[in-house]
């Protein structure tokens, strides 16, 4: 049985690195991608995970498909794709540890997963179906990827959404916005950046911008601020946490670190948010915050996953237990 299926991007990230504590130009070669991220942590914690996506049959997807699999996550429908080279992205960091992106993407394998590759089996299996915006950016994997999620949802699947927005792979920001708003309007439970919660929303505030997103039926909404920490809401419930304090080196995967152990502590407590108290929403969203902010201590997103034992001590310190 497996309980989360991912499908989208798997990908390089050539991470800037630090030699006496100065960033200079070169870089180190990381797995990349945030469906994957966030199986990474699900996986880490004991959580049965599958990947759906393709890679170049080189020696980047080989190495992708190597660290996935030591991570014990399923790859039996990470296809290899013979004509198309797996996708880089350079990833530069400021003094703050923030990222910028170029990517290396015309054409790239992940951009290249046709619907027919898809195993619906896999989805059939699993309880929770997680996707993003990065698979609909481009033919054939935007229309490989609707079928799935509309496959998920016919077979009564949680559908889990993280749009994961990044400007230089789309041609304007009117075209990710639509296709954000299409993911919304699967999803069961999403976690957006403010930024992107703004954009589809058109507010300002997070509070008002989760009143917006809950109108998409979502049963949970999740926004995270970087450094601020985060908002959520369900339909009963509302709050927010602020940052819990970091020696922060780079903040790559903050944020799938974040929703991992989201939905980590979803699955433990039921995988029903319409029945949840709101002590327990709390206590998960906090666990998720503490999970976040300890992952930019170190640098990359999968290298950085903390201990769950070191993330449920500093929770328990925080509520003086
Ligand atoms: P991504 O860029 O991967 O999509 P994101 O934009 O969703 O991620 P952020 O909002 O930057 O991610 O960060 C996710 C979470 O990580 C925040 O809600 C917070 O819990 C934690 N976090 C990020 N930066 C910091 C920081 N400087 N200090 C403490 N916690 C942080």
């Amino acid at each position: 049985m497996i309980d989360v299926v991912a499908l989208g991007e798997l990908l390089i990230d050539f991470t800037q690195i630090r030699s006496n504590d100065a960033l200079v130009k070169r870089f180190e070669q990381n797995p990349g991608g945030a469906p994957a991220n966030v199986l990474a942590v699900l996986s880490k914690f004991g959580i049965k995970c599958a990947f759906i996506g393709k890679v170049g049959n080189d020696v980047f997807g080989e190495f992708l498909r190597k660290q996935l699999s030591d991570l014990s996550i399923d790859c039996r429908n990470l296809v290899s794709d013979p004509k198309h080279n797996t996708t880089l992205a350079f990833v530069t960091l400021d003094d703050k540890g923030d990222r910028s992106f170029s990517f290396y993407r015309n054409h790239g394998a992940d951009t290249c997963l046709f619907e027919k590759e898809i195993d619906l089996e896999l989805i059939k299996a699993c309880r929770i179906f997680h996707f993003g915006t990065l698979s609909m950016t481009h033919e054939p994997s935007l229309s490989a990827t609707i079928k799935a999620v509309e496959y998920a949802k016919a077979c009564g699947k949680i559908i889990s959404f993280d749009p994961n927005y990044r400007a230089p792979l789309w041609g304007d920001a009117d075209s990710a916005i639509t296709a954000m708003k299409s993911g919304l309007r699967y999803a069961d439970i999403a976690k957006l950046s403010l930024e992107e919660a703004q954009m589809v929303t058109g507010k300002t505030r997070p509070e008002d911008c989760l009143k917006e997103l809950l109108k998409y039926e979502l049963s949970f909404a999740a926004i995270t601020m970087g450094p601020q920490g985060c908002a959520y809401a369900t339909d009963k419930y509302m709050g927010a946490f602020p940052e819990y304090p970091a020696a922060v080196v780079d903040t790559t995967g903050a944020g799938d670190n974040f929703w991992g152990t989201l939905i980590f502590g979803f699955l433990s407590n039921g995988a029903n948010f319409d029945r949840i108290s709101e002590e327990r929403l709390s206590e998960i969203v906090l666990t998720a915050n503490i999970a976040a902010a300890m992952s930019t201590e170190k640098k990359g997103a999968i290298p950085s996953i903390p201990d769950f034992a070191k993330v449920r001590a500093a929770f328990e310190e925080i509520n003086g237990k």
